[in-house]
């Protein structure tokens, strides 16, 4: 199971709508903070664990409703629920097993093999503090 399928498993949207935004009414609704309004149209549907906004559109799952309310990316979002809610989840280990983490990777061994690369050849050239954090990354 993936890392965002783990977390919808681990908290509701109706937890995620209430803690980050405004608590539901008994019908499932809230105002919609992606748009101006005055009576709620974002609707949650607890059993499929989603919501959707009747008056703007918008919709998706709990990670997405945080993702866009604070204007971050899934994977962020992802990992402020797991701390939030005290997820048991291991964000850094599940996160390297997606294309994501993948090319997290890749990038972090290419800038480690350019910066021992300089360090090695231009060592004289350079100020101690640049040289120490190109070796570090
Ligand atoms: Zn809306």
């Amino acid at each position: 199971m993936g890392i965002f399928d783990q977390i919808k498993q681990g908290v509701s949207v109706l937890d995620i709508v209430a803690k980050y935004h405004a608590q539901p009414n008994r019908a499932n609704k809230v105002c919609c903070p992606f748009h101006l309004e005055k009576t709620a149209s974002l609707s949650i549907d607890t059993k499929q664990n989603i919501w959707k906004c009747f008056g703007c559109g918008v919709g998706g799952d709990g990670i997405r409703f945080l993702a866009k309310l604070k204007d971050i990316e899934d994977f962020e979002a992802a990992k402020i629920l797991i701390q939030d809610f005290n997820l048991r989840i291991d964000f850094e280990t599940e996160f390297s097993k997606t294309p994501q983490g993948q090319l997290r990777e890749y990038i972090k061994d290419c800038q480690r093999h350019i910066g021992q690369t300089i360090c090695l050849t231009t060592q004289k050239d350079l100020p101690l503090s640049s040289i120490s954090y190109l070796c570090i990354v």
